[in-house]
């Protein structure tokens, strides 16, 4: 999507360890009509796939899944992270290794809120190594839910997550596919 490559390449900034930040429009400062416009879009790629709900993870997916769920007109839930795993009962829940803070954390949404009456749209702002995807889409099996796909704002396309989980047969839309990046160039380069 030209409009989020345009903002990446003007503001997206590379750091050391592969992360791209993008707080000024994306994940800190939150700038709403470029989410609005990606919002949009998503709804746009999965009109027909009858979702009935968007799922993400606190605190940065819910911006852009709320723009998602806007345009679809689904709820959105998103899934709360525990630094232990001493969860209710009342829950699904499932481990993550996060890739920006090299820790492994719970993801957990209520059982009332996830049914298996529901097609899921999982929605967030990176995709990188997969791994916060995978937890998000155990919560759907949890449920008995079934899966139309997932959303991402911007891939990290060289990480690998993103063809992995396609390779699998999940289906994978995401608006900006990073091919690769340069922390002491700062130069970014987009997957055609
Ligand atoms: P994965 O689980 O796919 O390895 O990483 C995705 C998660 O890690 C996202 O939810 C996102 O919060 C975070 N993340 C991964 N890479 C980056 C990055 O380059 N920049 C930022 N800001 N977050 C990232």
């Amino acid at each position: 999507m030209e409009l989020l490559e345009k903002r990446i390449r003007e503001e997206g900034k590379v750091l050391p360890g592969d992360i791209l930040k993008v707080d000024g429009f994306l994940n800190h400062r939150i700038d709403p009509m470029l989410l609005d416009a990606l919002g949009r879009e998503f709804a746009r790629l999965y009109k027909d796939s009858g979702v009935t709900k968007i799922l993400t993870v606190e605190a940065s997916g819910i911006a852009v899944a709320v723009m998602a769920g806007l345009h679809l007109g689904v709820p959105v839930l998103f899934a709360k992270k525990h630094r232990t795993a001493n969860l209710s009962h009342d829950v699904y829940a499932a481990d993550v290794f996060s890739f920006t803070h090299k820790t492994t954390y719970s993801i957990a949404v209520a059982k009332a809120y996830l049914t298996d009456m529901d097609r899921v749209l999982i929605i967030d702002d990176f995709l990188a190594n997969g791994a916060a995807i995978r937890g998000l889409s155990s919560l759907v099996s949890q449920a008995g839910a079934s899966l139309a796909g997932a959303g991402i704002a911007v891939e990290k396309g060289y990480q690998g997550g993103g063809d992995a989980l396609r390779g699998e047969g999940m289906r994978i839309e995401s608006l900006a596919v990073i091919e690769s990046m340069d922390s002491s160039t700062g130069e970014i380069r987009f997957r055609r």
